[in-house]
């Protein structure tokens, strides 16, 4: 996702070699303005208040869980946060943990060892360089180990309030496959996105996209005949609903007597 010289390669670095990112579906045209409102109304009318569905306490526990959840679902993450936040829940007793402490708790999640490595690394950095706090300029949280762009953007957009677009796999794809964004990097869909949505819609915008994609315009088959987006979006053909499933059988008065 990153060159190498840019911060963000860190989070390219735990990205294991073999699973490159597949191509993103070729994009569709794109979404007038009062389109993208509409299509973002629409999301927005789904709901309202949309949460990050990773588990944390702070901006800390949150900077955790957004390194953790690098090439991870967000549910394995869950998995084991509360444990490591219980034993470890600022970053002087994460550091004073230390990369083996740490990797006793995140052993199921992928990449553990280099993302223990950095979490100890990060925690002893947010001691030493910001008395124990997440600092919220971009800058010094890409200063962090582990810790690129897309992260920043998270945490920024959700413990701090900024207007951030963190573009992942699912932003990334929507964005090329629905109009509204097409763009052929995650940093030229963010930069499309911050262009073209409304300022005020923005900071939700991110939530919307984010389980949008997760959970209905899925990557191998959008579920286009739930969508409620679809009368905006410019991909076509959309996914027909599928076939009903047939009724069972009733069953007969012998076969309920014999139950
Ligand atoms: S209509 Fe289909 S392709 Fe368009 S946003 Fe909805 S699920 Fe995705």
């Amino acid at each position: 996702m990153r060159l190498a010289s840019h911060p963000g390669a860190r989070e390219k670095r735990l990205m294991p070699a073999a699973k490159a990112r597949p191509a993103p579906p070729s994009p569709a045209r794109p979404l007038s303005a009062a389109e993208i409102r509409a299509f973002l109304d629409a999301l927005a009318a789904a709901n309202p208040a949309p949460r990050t569905e990773l588990l944390y306490h702070d901006p800390f526990t949150l900077l955790v869980a957004v390194v953790l959840s690098a090439q991870a679902t967000d549910a394995s993450v869950n998995r084991a946060t509360p444990a490591l936040f219980a034993a470890a829940p600022t970053p002087a007793a994460m550091a004073a943990l230390g990369a083996a402490g740490i990797g006793r708790y995140i052993r199921s999640i992928g990449l553990w060892q280099s993302k223990a490595r950095h979490l100890a690394e990060l925690a002893r950095l947010l001691v030493e360089r910001h008395g124990g706090r997440v600092p919220a300029e971009r800058a010094a949280l890409e200063a962090l180990p582990g810790v690129g762009r897309k992260t920043a953007n998270v945490v920024l957009n959700v413990a701090f309030g900024a207007s951030t677009m963190a573009v992942d796999t699912h932003i990334f794809r929507l964005a090329n496959r629905t109009g509204l964004a097409p763009g052929k990097t995650p940093r030229a869909v963010e930069d499309a996105l911050i262009k073209r949505i409304p300022p005020e819609m923005l900071r939700d915008a991110h939530h919307w996209l984010i389980l949008h994609g997760r959970y209905v315009c899925k990557a191998r088959m959008p579920e286009c005949w739930r969508c409620v987006a679809a009368p905006w979006c410019h991909f076509s053909p959309k996914t027909p609903a599928p076939p009903a499933r047939p009724a069972p059988a009733p069953r007969s008065a012998s076969s309920r007597q014999r139950a």
